[in-house]
């Protein structure tokens, strides 16, 4: 049986920066995030929707947008699970080898 999940996530990447925030109108530490939402079908295989880096304040957590590109080559690399990120086309692999399997099968020799 398929279990189904989704779920969405907030990873810090990077050091506080102190910056102005125009909604607690003072200097606060600002944070780093990737935020991503991800869906999975039977806690194995997922894929991941909805990703974005941004800075946030830690008091009102109001924050700008990073350009993605440009975070993705600061950070090195993507802080996303492989399995969330890989998941649903191992998942598409594996359903199109076994429709290849069961065609197989039944065209006999
Ligand atoms: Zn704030």
């Amino acid at each position: 049986m398929f279990m189904v999940g989704q779920g969405e996530r907030v990873l810090a990447i990077g050091p506080h920066e102190d910056h102005h925030c125009p909604r607690c109108d003072e200097v606060r530490p600002f944070e780093p995030q990737l935020r991503y939402k991800f869906g999975e079908f039977d806690l194995l295989f997922g894929f991941v929707y909805d990703k974005r880096y941004q800075l946030a304040c830690t008091q009102c957590n109001h924050g700008w947008l990073l350009d993605t590109r440009l975070t993705e080559r600061e950070l090195g690399r993507i802080p996303i699970p492989l399995r969330l990120r890989f998941g649903f086309v191992v998942l598409l692999v594996l359903v199109a080898g076994l429709g290849a399997a069961a065609y197989a099968i039944k065209a006999g020799p």
